[in-house]
């Protein structure tokens, strides 16, 4: 499977952590973890930044993480017009590291940083594949 089937937009057709969508169809969010130094990666890097080893595991991973930061989008960007206003989020994933999603059925007004949320993987309409942000 190539990259493509990930995100609403998909920008590059092919990534060394390609795995990552596969993954993805089977409801699983993963990291990578650096053999070497025991680094992990949220989202997954094919190479470790901090020893420069490629020996990468793949690490499966719970969905909990609690908010950083968020904003709501009003003027969307090409792509994502269907879906304005969005909001989105950044968020602590509980194993490490940092990534942005969207919020799912979260109205702004009830974000609160530092809110526990859970990650859960979401098939859109056309068949690709996102993570959202819900209340655990
Ligand atoms: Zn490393």
């Amino acid at each position: 499977m190539m990259f493509e089937k990930f995100g609403k937009i998909s920008y590059v057709p092919n990534s060394k952590v390609a795995k990552f969508v596969e993954y993805l169809e089977e409801g699983k969010l993963t990291g990578t973890k650096c053999r070497k130094c025991g680094t992990l990666y949220v989202p997954p890097k094919a190479d470790c930044v901090e020893c420069l080893d490629d020996d990468m595991e793949w690490v499966e991973l719970s969905g909990d993480c609690t908010l950083h930061t968020y904003t709501t989008i009003h003027a969307s960007p090409a792509g994502f017009e269907d879906i304005a206003p969005y909001t989105l989020l950044v968020v602590d994933v509980k194993e490490g590291g940092r990534v942005m999603t969207w919020a799912e059925g979260i109205p702004e007004d009830e974000l609160e940083i530092g809110m526990d949320l859970k990650l859960r993987v979401k098939t859109l309409d056309d068949g690709k594949l996102v993570y959202v942000a819900e209340k655990p």
